[in-house]
């Protein structure tokens, strides 16, 4: 079964209407293998101007977090109601930085990703250990730590739905990727750990790999079996670069 590619921007809170702008016209003519989709998730005001202005089919828009409740007194939350209103199809939830800046816990990022579902978004589900974790041979642990409770919670025949994004905290920003064979090795743990609960849904998922990729590393990384694209953030905000990587997949 072939899966599908997918290339993902992660802006976090940088970029303006201007890489907007430029962002869509650098991708409008780009053409991209018949299965690949490539997702730009800029900071929530961004969204409604890249929304109105990608015309490739191929490029999706994504939000970067999402609040668990519909609607209500909470303030600076942008909730997945919205994100349906401004027909933006996939969030980002789980990334490091809100589990470790604003106390994303694994049981929140579960309900998270179950609240995504059933609204109809595809959630890019980030799992990653730190550093001092990999020293410690808790790699594994650490990842089936994170994903239990989404399986939990919404079962692992809905998982199929999802997107795994694999994020070394150690390389998320610093400007060390995870080799090759690291990545490849972690990421057939990942599926391996699927398939323990389903096999053909272990199969179906795209693993994503994120942590300073670059259009110099992106080639041997996405030549892994187990690799099925990247989550991208500082290589992201440079247009020419972001298309150089995704024509790698
Ligand atoms: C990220 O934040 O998701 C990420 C992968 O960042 P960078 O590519 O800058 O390491």
């Amino acid at each position: 079964m072939s899966r599908q590619t997918i290339v993902a921007a992660n802006w976090k809170m940088n970029g303006n209407a201007e890489l907007a702008a430029q962002m869509c016209r650098g991708l409008n003519d780009e053409k991209f293998n018949a299965n690949q989709q490539v997702i730009i998730c800029p900071p929530a005001p961004y969204l409604a101007l890249l929304k109105a202005n990608i015309s490739n089919s191929q490029v999706a828009c994504g939000a970067q977090n999402i609040n668990e409740n519909e609607k209500g007194a909470f303030t600076g939350e942008i909730s997945a109601l919205m994100l349906n209103d401004l027909q933006v199809q996939y969030v980002i939830l789980g990334h490091s930085e809100r589990r470790a800046m604003f106390h994303d816990s694994t049981e929140l990022v579960a309900e998270k990703v179950a609240y995504a579902l059933a609204s109809g978004l595809t959630p890019i589900l980030c799992i990653g250990e730190t550093l001092e974790e990999r020293e410690d041979g808790e790699t594994e642990s650490r990842l089936s730590y994170q994903l239990a409770p989404v399986i939990a919670k919404i079962g692992i025949k809905s998982f199929k739905d999802v997107v795994v994004a694999y994020e070394p905290v150690w390389a998320i920003g610093t400007g060390k990727t995870a080799s090759a064979e690291i990545a490849q090795q972690t990421h057939e743990f990942i599926r391996s750990y699927l398939a323990s609960f389903d096999a053909d849904v272990a199969q179906q998922v795209p693993l994503l790999y994120g942590g300073s990729v670059n259009a110099k590393n992106c080639e041997e990384l996405f030549a892994q079996a187990d690799i099925d694209g990247g989550l991208i953030g500082g290589a992201s905000l440079n247009v020419e670069e972001f298309k150089k990587i995704c024509q790698a997949v």
